[in-house]
């Protein structure tokens, strides 16, 4: 499905901000390679936000080691994700995009490790920026 630019954010400036490959995967919906991004591995205390609009995502408390090569969460910010249905590749899958600015984030899935939620955001390393709590 499009990507929509609700925020009307600058796709030129954004562009020219973020990497080729953040780029490709918020704005047109791709996949990083796995075991590639900054966050797979990363357990420092924060947030995470947007890379396209800093909308806060993810907390650090969330996150868990899922080995698949993204990063991964087990629950996101009230409100912060849209969900939406992903019939790609011949697979059904939940597609996680920005509420706020509506770019792609990634995909979440019922099989997450805590009974809490039970769900696995999947989601692209470039697609989120990390603040450290100070
Ligand atoms: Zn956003």
């Amino acid at each position: 499905m499009a990507i929509n630019n609700p925020l009307k954010l600058d796709e030129e400036a954004l562009k020219q901000r973020l990497t080729p490959i953040a780029y490709t995967v918020l704005r047109h919906g791709a996949t990083e390679p796995p075991y590639s991004g900054t966050y797979n591995e990363h357990y420092e205390q924060g947030d995470y936000h947007c890379a396209a609009c800093g909308a806060k995502l993810f907390e650090s408390s969330s996150k868990f080691e899922s080995g698949c090569g993204w990063p991964a969460f087990d629950s996101a910010l009230e409100g912060a994700i849209t969900y939406l249905r992903d019939h790609s590749y011949g697979m059904i899958r939940t597609e996680t995009r920005c509420s706020c600015c509506d770019s792609h984030l990634g995909h979440v899935f019922d099989d997450g490790p805590t009974a809490t939620t039970g769900k696995r955001y999947c989601i692209n390393s470039v697609c989120l920026e990390f603040r450290p709590i100070r």
